[in-house]
């Protein structure tokens, strides 16, 4: 999502007339977009902005900008904390990035816009912005409302909210005159996508139709929104990818009570299982979490167990981070970073072993792979399967865009080589 709204200021900028330079210390603006899902990204953010300042001291009319979610969050502080910084803005603020830009230059303001009631940004048109990649995202809704209690991405996002049809047709078809095969459909929870009663479903069909988009995606998806309609979507919709991401985030009903996430470990599993029956190939990933406050040795070995169940093709694990202002920042019985870092360590090495062996269950098998360009060594083509593998290839005659079919003839963990 930071990245689809880096896409839309960058873009914002360069209507205005501004091109983009290589190094920041020849920029005239320079805004950071931020992210405070966990304290990690949050530091990161602090050391960029850090070097930053040090630019800034050094060009006083540099504008320095902070976006995104440490922005929502921390609002004025921001200023506070350091005063070199000009803009702080939070996500649901980006449209009027113009607007707050003008008030910095022509009437030399500080700042502070942290309005959460504002509506998805308007498409933007800046012809050729998109040229040379191959795959991107469309952002279909905003927020999110279920209040998971150690998220606190309601907070600095806001509540739900969907775009119209209209304007995420617009912003695909624009991507496609760029030259894009792959569409990202995104958003907090995007299946429970409503405008005027249109739900998710239809608007997957109706972009499906769009001419020239070759490949449909949609990230993420929470377990309790997950219809049979939209599942029913994996063998209707040709065009929409075999792969679900689909978080989980703990194995334990324990501890998914206490998150707040209104599923079981049961009916996940019987979700996982009507997936696999409507589309056999499908590929399923997930975010889970250790060390969620309270979480026994007995919850980690169900999250453990949830893995072996699923067999996911590949997962994102964390460790529980601490928000402040959530609910799960208030309870007791936190666990010791130790304790977390064991558990992580140990489920990590887990999905390792799952992914390797689900990855070497395709050695031998022709699959088609879009085609992203040269691989990382640079002798040979790259692109990702239906199911959002890394395939590296060798290919007389086929070009960057185009679907190929390959065979599958080496598996590692990262990628498959064909
Ligand atoms: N809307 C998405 C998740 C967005 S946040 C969903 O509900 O699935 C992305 C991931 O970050 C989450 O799935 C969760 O695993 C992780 N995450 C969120 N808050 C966290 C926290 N406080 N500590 C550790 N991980 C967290
Ligand atoms: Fe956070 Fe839960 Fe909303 Fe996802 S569904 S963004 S984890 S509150």
């Amino acid at each position: 999502m930071n990245e689809y709204d880096s896409d839309h200021l960058a873009r914002s900028l360069i209507i205005n007339g501004y091109i983009p330079v290589d190094n920041p210390a020849n920029a005239d603006i320079i805004l950071i977009n931020t992210c405070a899902v966990r304290a990690k990204p949050e530091q990161k953010a602090a050391s960029f902005l850090g070097r930053m300042i040090g630019i800034k001291k050094k060009k006083p009319h540099t504008i320095l900008g902070v976006a995104g979610c440490m922005a929502q969050q921390e609002g004025i502080e921001f200023i506070k904390r350091f005063p070199q910084v000009d803009l702080v803005m939070g996500p649901r603020e980006i449209d009027r990035f113009q607007d707050y830009l003008q008030r910095i230059q022509t009437d030399q303001e500080k700042v502070v816009a942290t309005d959460l009631n504002f509506l998805p940004p308007k498409p933007i048109h800046c012809e050729g912005y998109f040229k040379g990649r191959v795959t991107g995202f469309v952002s279909i809704m905003e927020g999110c409302n279920n209040f998971c209690t150690y998220c606190i991405v309601p907070f600095v996002r806001g509540r739900e909210i969907s775009r119209s049809p209209d304007d995420i047709i617009t912003e695909v078809k624009d991507l496609l005159a760029d030259g894009i095969k792959e569409i990202t459909l995104l958003g907090q929870n995007v299946i429970s996508y409503n405008w005027q009663n249109q739900k998710f479903a239809s608007l997957l069909h109706e972009i499906s139709k769009i001419e020239g988009l070759m490949r449909l995606r949609f990230t993420t998806s929470h377990p309790k929104d997950l219809s049979d309609d939209i599942i029913s979507c994996f063998k209707d919709i040709n065009k929409l990818c075999q792969h679900l991401h689909l978080p989980f985030q703990a194995g334990s009903n324990n501890v998914l009570k206490r998150m707040k996430r209104s599923y079981t470990r049961e009916s996940y599993l019987d979700i996982i299982a009507k997936l696999r029956e409507t589309r056999q190939d499908i590929a399923i990933t997930s975010d889970v979490m250790v060390g969620f406050p309270g979480e026994s040795e007995d919850d980690f070995e169900l999250t453990l167990d949830l893995i072996r169940q699923v067999q996911f093709d590949n997962l994102f694990s964390f460790k529980y981070s601490d928000r402040k202002g959530t609910l799960a920042f208030k309870m007791d019985d936190k666990i010791p970073e130790e304790v977390k870092s064991r558990r992580l360590k140990i489920l990590q090495d887990l999905q390792k072993e799952i992914t390797l062996h689900r990855n070497r269950e395709l050695k031998g098998m022709q699959i088609e792979v879009l085609v992203e360009g040269l691989s990382k060594k640079g002798d040979q083509f790259s692109g990702r399967s239906g199911t959002n593998k890394i395939v590296n290839f060798t290919h007389n005659n086929c070009e960057v865009g185009d679907i190929v079919n390959v065979r599958i003839t080496e598996c590692f963990f990262n990628s498959l080589q064909a």
